[in-house]
């Protein structure tokens, strides 16, 4: 039987077993279980790995616990401003969307714009208007509200500062979200969503939306989704970084994810990890920070689900 396997992450940052109560490591760890798990079966029924991604995004971005769709951070006016993309690693098609507002599957409008535009990348008011189009609807900023995020955001409001929803404050969430998978026929994909940083402004778009930096897939090497500080993620091409390192010096998914994550992101400052699957399915979940929310399935029985340091990453 041909191989199939799926990953996902709902952020990385400094997640310490200390501050994190039995109750929310286990919502965590159901949510992102529930993502895995239907994903894996899109898979399993012969579904494409572009199906296989947008499902497992649209799940964690439909909880609460997660920064992206419904959980998406404050910004700096006090509203929620998402970013998503996908890329199908067979066409090299791709979708991104940025500065969007209202919308509760930012990855599906992405994929939208794969599918519908001629177009890879449209933001903020023109991508709304795109979103009408295609009968999206537009819900109200009640539907967004979150008490913890709200307290996240009043603690910097009004300040120059913005936060990365990684960088630790006690009860911080974290959460920028993404899945990579290989179906049944060799093709990978992936996608990321997110809803930025907490007191963010003047349009900053982070790298998760960026083919390239955030995002990315090439049947050839691998399917790539980060989570990170995005200014630092922008700066290093990552995602394309780990899929260069495999295309151009031949070396194996784990070794290009982990030169990249490991050395290269913390050579230039920055602090985060990725999930990648290459066309064997074979996956990696590198990371620099204390914990990554992270998952993975594949076709040969292997789940994990983890949180902490402990088991970084499974390949074969
Ligand atoms: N990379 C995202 C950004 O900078 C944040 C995250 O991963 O949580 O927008």
């Amino acid at each position: 039987m041909n191989k199939f396997s799926i990953a996902i992450h709902g952020g990385a940052g400094t997640l310490l077993k200390g501050q994190m109560t039995d109750e929310k490591e286990i919502a965590y760890k159901a949510a992102l279980q529930t993502a895995i798990d239907a994903g894996y079966e899109v898979l399993k029924n012969d579904g494409s790995a572009v199906d296989a991604v947008e499902l497992a995004v649209k799940l964690l971005e439909d909880s609460p616990l997660f920064n992206a769709g419904k959980g998406s951070v404050f910004t700096a006016e006090g509203t929620h401003e998402m970013d998503a993309a996908i890329m199908d690693g067979e066409t090299l098609n791709a979708g991104a969307v940025s500065l969007i507002t209202g919308i509760k599957n930012p990855v599906s409008l992405a994929k939208d714009v794969m599918e519908k535009s001629e177009h890879v990348f449209l933001a903020g008011a023109g991508a709304m208007e795109f979103a009408k189009k295609n009968n999206y609807d537009i819900v109200t900023s009640q539907y967004f509200y979150d008490e913890l995020r709200y307290q996240q955001w009043q603690d910097i409001k009004g300040s120059d500062s913005f936060q990365l929803d990684h960088s630790v404050k006690k009860d911080s969430k974290f959460g920028t979200v993404g899945a990579v998978a290989k179906d049944l026929h060799g093709n990978v994909a992936a996608a990321t969503s997110t809803g930025g940083m907490t007191n963010k402004k003047w349009g900053r778009v982070g790298d998760s939306p960026m083919i390239g930096a955030g995002n990315y897939a090439n049947n050839a090497t691998c399917a790539v989704s980060c989570t990170g500080s995005g200014e630092f993620f922008i700066r290093g091409v990552v995602a394309y970084d780990v899929s260069c390192l495999m295309e151009y010096k031949g070396w194996s998914l784990a070794e290009a994810a982990s030169e990249v994550i490991h050395k290269r992101v913390l050579a230039l400052g920055g602090d985060g990890g990725l999930i990648a699957v290459d066309a064997k399915g074979n996956i990696t979940m590198p990371f620099n920070t204390e914990g990554m929310y992270r998952a993975s399935r594949t076709s040969e029985g292997k789940t994990e689900v983890s949180i902490y340091k402990e088991a970084g990453s499974v390949t074969e």
